[in-house]
């Protein structure tokens, strides 16, 4: 909190904005106070700067340097003009103390004196990682630019390269999408000029070490690691280093397998050894993918007990590789030097402004290793990402530098070999960190892949295509149990009409009929069976889905389109919703629950399944909405016909096979395929039908909602989900690169066909032009083609009538709005498919959309930062109420809008797509929607009816439990 007020301080243009912010975050809310030593040294900082801006300061007891008071103190006294300043004086003081210069030229000034005191240097050119071509270029070219000035400074090309300055290059720097799944585009794009780049560096004889990224990126960073060292102008360079994080699993293999690629290209490697610097995030991404377990160490004693082997592994190569600590930990400083012993062909390394004083004390008058300093050179904007890791790090409990800060702290602790401590616990990871598939309690979360993992991507694509090309797809309706094939037509490829993906059939009247009839039947029986035993054969059907992956994602990516990520998301969702409805059903679906009331009667209420539903699906999420509605309605005691949309048979015909191979009775669930209109008509004029639920258009949910009005007999539930006109309010205090990251995949993933897509940003205009900048930057980096290819970022659209669509509002918003940004659809590979390019539309104001655009095709506005209510009233005034978005730093702003905007799910500084199931209950109001929301705990509840049941127990023999009575 504290650094986040700083960093948008220093972004925002506007003091106006700036005061705001600072009202907001002394406005009391949590103060995240976990920095440790480092807030002290912020509030030093602070103080100082306070005083350099001519203000007197009193504070009394400085052993307790409480921020947030004093912050609350301050502005009371003095008002906001003056703690803005104070702010920005002192993150440019703490970015002094970390930061060695603001260009290269003054680093190099900075540099001079621990120069002649005999330290190394490596400069690291901070700044975000790059979203858009133009800035990845840029980036480049200040690389280069330091290279030429630090080679003008050293301009003695002679010494020993490990001696020499060096530069430290981040990847996702110069590549805007450095992704695994782009590895080709990547490869092609990114080695030439990287190759110039270290040519330079080596003609000047100064090093390179490529930076540590995230576990996802590390296989590409290999990849490209190794192909520069065969580069003709790289060939047997020994500048070319690399960063090995030893949080990470897989470090131990890494650096063998640099020793081996050492050999194999007959040179010294430089291997700069870290614990790593993201291992929060590695954590949430973790649970975030549902993998099997995380990538990194759960407790810190496991990496530094990594560290140590890796560390022992890198020194007993020494033809192969120079290693380079990095610790500012006086044990690991001290256990490096004891593993070396005599050898001296390594070196230390630490961050500028960390661990000064025990380098001071290492190389004071010893004949130890060189030591380099690690100097991020940047501007104010730049520095502040850098600067929140660098004091969360030294704030965060396990620190060495946090300990050694603490008093408190005993010394035998903080210098115990991590080794020994790892082999006296006896959990070896760390209990308090569950893992990604244990963070649901009650049930298990759904399990993901790492598709950046080559071999795990290779395996499931395989998997996949065997899955296609094994038995074909078929899809008819199964009434009772039994497939009955009717009049057969080919399901053709939207990516390439071309390609038949299987065969199916569509219900007539007789079929549905005869499913209305076994199901009215059934029903009371699945009823009577009680949640338990309908949950055990739910989880069972869960874990056949999970079996069974590789075809349904298959048949995902051909029928419906959509990528293998989203196939991948899709196949977990529905998984998800089998066992959180389970869960539900064991909780509220067994026995009754009993109620309070007057002595000599017991209450109870039982919620029991309503009789015979229609569950109606649309085509964007073929598997996981079709399964979530059938999975509730059976979760609740409910028979279901199972009506799925008419471009994705096959897909629903898979998941019904699988829910009767787990138990569920052929005669309870039934697959009525055929146009919603033909089926829809039949089943609601039948009075058995007592519910509905849909999820699709707003114009069929009032369609249906208007033909079971008409018809006698029971009255029946209605639950619709509907569609939206989503809006994004991106104001000042927001990051661009994250803004246009989050735009990217809420307006454009899976063709932009999701209910939740982003349709309408609302841009703050004193930054419109610079967000629009990244976002319409980070557009041309968006790739259209075969769903199947893991490169692919769009797919195609699902039909020829949806694309027609989407083309006439296309024309007509070119003649209405401005035409921001359209993507070429040039590749021949393509012309079979059902493609449409992304579309980026500025238009004045959100009434000119009349109704939900279903996809690519996003729709940008421009609003002034005093204007957020009427933005609001404008997003209300559409009438739908899905999703919403919101990229700021001000907490008020997301209460105001907490409080103002009618939608179902809002999302704060992220996507507005991918609701997790039990996490983010999902679902929409108004034209969105009746609720209750899908994945949430309300939703069960609806399928049911309630039945209360009442005995009198004092009729026969009076009230036994009021006369036996004990008196106290
Ligand atoms: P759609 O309304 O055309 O069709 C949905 C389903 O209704 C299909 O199975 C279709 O066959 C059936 N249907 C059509 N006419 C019918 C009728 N008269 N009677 C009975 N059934 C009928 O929608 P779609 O094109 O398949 O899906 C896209 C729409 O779904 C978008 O509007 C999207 O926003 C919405 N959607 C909403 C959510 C949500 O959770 N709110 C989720 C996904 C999709």
């Amino acid at each position: 909190m504290l650094m986040c007020l700083a960093e948008a301080l220093l972004r925002v243009p506007d003091a106006e904005t700036q005061d705001r912010l600072i009202r907001d975050k002394i406005a009391g809310r949590a103060w995240e106070s976990h920095l440790g030593h480092s807030q002290s040294l912020f509030v030093n900082a602070s103080t100082w700067a306070l005083m350099l801006t001519g203000q007197v300061v009193e504070i009394k007891d400085t052993s307790r340097w409480d921020f947030d008071a004093i912050l609350r103190r301050l502005a009371a006294r003095l008002g906001e003009p003056v703690i803005r300043q104070a702010v920005v004086r002192a993150v440019k003081l703490l970015g002094r103390h970390f930061v060695l210069g603001r260009t290269i030229e003054e680093a190099l000034k900075e540099a001079r004196p621990f120069v002649e005191r005999g330290y190394r240097f490596s400069f690291d050119m901070l700044g975000e990682a790059a979203v858009t071509r133009g800035h990845a270029a840029r980036y480049l070219e200040r690389y280069r630019e330091a290279v030429r000035a630090i080679a003008a400074a050293w301009p003695s090309r002679t010494g020993s390269l490990f001696e020499r300055p060096g530069i430290s290059v981040k990847l996702t720097a110069l590549h805007p999408r450095f992704d695994f799944v782009k590895r080709r585009e990547v490869m092609v794009e990114l080695i030439p000029p990287l190759t110039r780049l270290c040519a330079e560096a080596r003609a000047a004889n100064l090093a390179v070490t490529i930076d540590a990224e995230e576990a996802e990126r590390l296989d590409l960073m290999l990849d490209i690691f190794e192909a520069l060292g065969e580069e003709d102008p790289l060939q047997g360079w020994e500048g070319l280093g690399i960063a090995v994080q030893a949080y990470q699993k897989r470090a131990l293999p890494v650096v063998r397998w640099l020793i081996d690629l050492a050999r194999r290209q007959q040179r010294i490697i430089p291997v700069r050894l870290v614990k790593g610097a993201y291992w929060d995030s590695e954590i949430k991404r973790g649970q975030e993918l549902g993998l099997s377990d995380y990538p990194v160490f759960t407790r810190k004693l496991g990496t530094d007990t990594s560290y140590l082997a890796c560390a022992r592994a890198l020194l007993a190569a020494p033809e192969q590789i120079f290693p380079q600590f990095a610790t500012h930990n006086a044990h690991t400083l001290a256990a490096m030097e004891s593993f070396a012993g005599t050898n001296r062909k390594f070196e230390f390394q630490r961050l500028y402004g960390m661990g000064e004083a025990l380098y001071e004390f290492y190389e004071d008058g010893r004949a130890g290793a060189g030591t380099r300093i690690y100097a991020p050179v940047g501007s104010h904007e730049d520095l502040l990402a850098y600067l929140v890791r660098r004091l969360l790090e030294n704030g965060a409990n396990t620190s060495f530098v946090n300990r050694l800060a603490n008093d408190k702290a005993p010394l035998e602790d903080m210098i115990a070999d991590p080794v020994v401590r790892l082999a006296a616990v006896t959990s070896k990871r760390n209990p308090r960190i569950a893992k990604p598939q244990d963070i649901f309690p009650g049930r298990r979360n759904s399990s993901g892949l790492l598709l950046s993992d080559p071999a795990t991507s290779s395996r499931i694509l395989l998997a996949m295509q065997r899955a296609l090309d094994g038995a074909p797809a078929t899809s008819h309706p199964i009434i009772g149990g039994v497939e009955r094939i009717r009049l057969e037509k080919p399901v053709l490829d939207p990516a390439n009409r071309r390609r038949e993906v299987g065969r199916a059939s569509e219900a007539v009247e007789e079929d549905v009929r005869a499913a209305l009839d076994i199901a009215v039947a059934a029903q009371l029986g699945w009823d009577r069976q009680g949640g338990s035993a309908r949950a055990g054969i739910l989880e069972r059907a869960a874990d056949l889905f999970e079996e069974r992956r590789a075809l349904l994602m298959g048949l995902i990516v051909r029928e419906a389109g959509r990528t293998v990520p989203n196939a991948l998301s899709e196949v977990r969702e529905a998984v998800d919703f089998l066992r959180y409805y389970a869960k539900e059903a064991r909780t509220h679906f067994q026995g009754a629950a009993l109620l309070p009331g007057i002595t000599g009667e017991s209450n109870s209420l039982a919620l029991r399944g309503r009789g015979v539903f229609a569950c109606i699906a649309p085509w964007n999420f073929p598997l996981s909405i079709f399964t979530g509605q059938v999975a509730g309605a059976l979760a609740a005691g409910n028979a279901v016909l199972a009506k799925p949309a008419e471009q994705t048979p096959l897909i629903a015909a898979a998941a019904i096979r699988l829910l009767h191979e787990a138990g569920v009775p052929g005669e309870v669930l039934h697959l009525v395929p055929g146009d919603g209109a033909r089926i829809g008509k039949i089943m609601f004029a039948d009075p058995r039908l007592l519910g509905v639920v849909f999820t699709g258009s707003t114009e069929t949910a009032a369609l249906i909602n208007r033909s079971l009005a008409a018809r006698d007999g029971p009255i029946p539930a209605l639950i619709a989900e509907t569609g939206g006109l989503n809006a994004m309010i991106v104001d000042s205090t927001a990051l661009p690169e994250q803004v246009a990251k989050d735009v990217m995949v809420s307006a454009f993933d899976s063709a932009g066909q999701r209910c939740s897509s982003l349709r309408v940003l609302f841009l703050q205009e004193d930054v419109a032009t610079r967000m629009l900048d990244q976002i319409l930057g980070a557009m041309d980096e968006l790739k259209l083609g075969d769903p199947f290819a893991l490169a692919t970022d769009i797919g195609p659209i699902i039909d020829e009538e949806a694309r027609g669509n989407l083309a006439a509002h296309a024309e007509r918003m070119t003649k209405e709005g401005k035409l921001l940004k359209k993507l070429p659809l040039t590749d021949p590979l393509l012309a079979d498919g059902v493609f449409f390019p992304p579309h980026a539309f500025a238009i004045q104001t959100m009434g000119e959309l009349r109704r939900e655009v279903f996809g690519p095709i996003l729709h940008v506005v421009r609003f002034e930062g005093d204007r957020l209510d009427a933005v609001c009233d404008a997003i209300n005034a559409a009438g739908y109420g899905l999703t919403l978005g919101l990229h700021s730093r001000i907490d008020e702003t997301a209460e105001f809008i907490r409080e103002r905007i009618r939608v179902g799910n809002i999302y704060v500084n992220r996507n507005q797509i991918g609701a997790v199931v039990e996490a983010q209950p999902f679902g929409g109001e108004r034209l969105s929607g009746t609720g209750p929301k899908a994945g949430g705990p309300h939703y069960l509840a609806r399928f049911a009816v309630e039945r209360s049941f009442t005995v009198n127990s004092a009729a026969a023999g009076g009230n036994a439990s009021l006369l036996t009575l004990d008196e106290p």
